[in-house]
């Protein structure tokens, strides 16, 4: 069995992005040069997400309007976990709702997508280097 493993590094500029990262997950598979097994991609961190869903804008305006419905940024003094000295009990609870990873299967050498799946990076709280770990394994 092979198996590979990179990080990939995000750095949005805003608090909060939707990225898409198909093409990267792409990259490390023909890297990987594995045709069949599982690709995992997972947020490395608490307060980012990765998922799967439709590219599509006016979706992820959607996801935004969502989420600061459920969790808004603002007031922060609503979040206990704030009371630590952060600002980001919102970007914890989003994280949650929308995952931490995806798994994919590989089959011939490529990602094994049903209708217009695609990856994304959902970043919560933004304006610093965080990573994405993909890790394939298979033949
Ligand atoms: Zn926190």
């Amino acid at each position: 069995m092979k198996s590979y493993r990179k990080e990939l590094w995000f750095n949005a500029p805003t608090r909060r992005a939707f990225i898409h990262i198909t093409p990267q997950v792409n990259e490390c598979l023909r890297e990987s040069g594995i045709k069949e097994g599982l690709c995992l991609v997972n947020a490395m961190h608490i307060t980012a997400s990765v998922f799967i869903n439709d590219n599509e804008s006016g979706l992820h305006a959607d996801y935004e309007r969502w989420l600061e419905e459920l969790a808004p940024h603002e007031p922060v003094s609503h979040y206990r976990h704030n009371r630590t000295g952060e600002d980001n009990g919102d970007a914890h609870l989003k994280r949650q709702i929308m995952g931490r990873e995806v798994v994919v299967a590989v089959t011939n050498g490529k990602l094994d997508f049903g209708p217009w799946e695609a990856i994304f990076y959902g970043e919560f709280d933004g304006g610093r280097r965080k990573r994405v770990l993909v890790k394939i394994i298979g033949e």
